[in-house]
């Protein structure tokens, strides 16, 4: 006897939600998708999911619920009644980017509706999400991994499991991301100053190139602020969204964040600027 594939609640839909769904459609999953703005999610019925005009609607019988929205405050606008429609046993995959206060919260919900909760923040950018090959930084009950294991491998080719506390993905993320925010202002900054040293910044990628120093982002991003094309892989106010969770999990812990407070500044000014729906390369215009 064959077992009925997986059902996933898919909400959001956005750059990172669109191809993680397709993802799961394309491994055997039955998708059922909610976005904000139904039109987004519309290209997925092409793919065999059916979209939804409400969170619950979507996740009505469903044994897995995945979200993948902007911020926590969003997240929790929606969990509730999703939560509440969901198949007896079913897990919370949660992997948007919401901080440590905001996991917590998430998590209280999923306790309160008596729904197993995993916190599963993503490494990777809109390009690794249309490949399948993110890397999920999961934290959650040792009982239920192997059922998420299928989930995770249709959307990354990595996940790694962070043992200890309840938020461990999401505090492993922060880590990550606080990383991946001073390399894309570093290459700004470099840019920008060979640019007024009148030094062809061409010249200064080239010659880093293949260097201990050197970088797939520092070719991919400065190449892109060279050329000010901005397509949104990792969009800016989401970059400076995420810059804010950093620093708020760096200041109860005691660190002092020198380098993403100056992310910070310099992406609020691009934001003001009116770059905040292009790539975070685009914090090269703070400069
Ligand atoms: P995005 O393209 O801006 O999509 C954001 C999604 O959140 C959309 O579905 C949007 O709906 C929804 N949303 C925003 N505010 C909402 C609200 N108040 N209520 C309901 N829905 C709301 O962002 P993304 O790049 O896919 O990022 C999604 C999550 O993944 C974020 O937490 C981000 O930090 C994280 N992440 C992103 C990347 C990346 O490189 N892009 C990488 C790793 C992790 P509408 O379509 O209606 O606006």
């Amino acid at each position: 006897m064959t077992t009925p594939p997986q059902t996933v609640a898919v909400l959001g839909t956005g750059t990172m939600g669109l191809p993680m769904a397709r993802n799961l459609i394309g491994a055997g999953f039955v998708v059922r998708a909610w976005n904000r703005t139904r039109d987004k999610a519309g290209p997925l019925v092409a793919d065999g999911a059916t979209v939804h005009d409400s969170p619950g609607e979507a996740a009505q019988g469903a044994d897995v619920l995945l979200t993948m929205l902007y911020d926590a405050a969003a997240v929790a606008a929606v969990a509730p009644e999703a939560l509440d429609a969901l198949a007896a046993d079913a897990v919370w995959l949660q992997m948007s980017t919401v901080g440590l206060v905001g996991t917590e919260e998430l998590a209280n919900l999923a306790a309160t509706a008596g729904v197993s909760y995993v916190d599963a923040p993503v490494l990777g950018t809109k390009g690794p999400a249309e490949q399948g090959v993110l890397t999920v930084l999961a934290a959650g009950p040792e009982e239920i991994r192997d059922r998420c294991a299928p989930v995770f491998d249709a959307v990354g080719s990595r996940t790694v499991w962070v043992d200890g506390p309840a938020d461990g993905g999401t505090r492993l993320k922060l880590v990550a991301n606080s990383w991946v925010l001073a390399l894309n202002e570093a290459v700004a900054e470099a840019i920008a100053l060979s640019e007024r040293l009148d030094i062809d910044p061409a010249v200064f990628l080239e010659t880093i190139k293949g260097g201990p120093t050197d970088s797939g982002y520092a070719q991919v991003k400065g190449a892109s602020m060279i050329a000010r094309s901005f397509p949104p892989s990792f969009a800016l106010d989401v970059a400076l969204k995420d810059a804010g969770l950093i620093l708020d999990a760096a200041a109860a812990a005691g660190v002092d964040m020198a380098v993403t407070a100056a992310v910070q500044r310099h992406m609020a000014r691009a934001s003001e600027l009116g770059h905040g729906d292009e790539d975070m390369a685009a914090t090269y215009y703070a400069h």
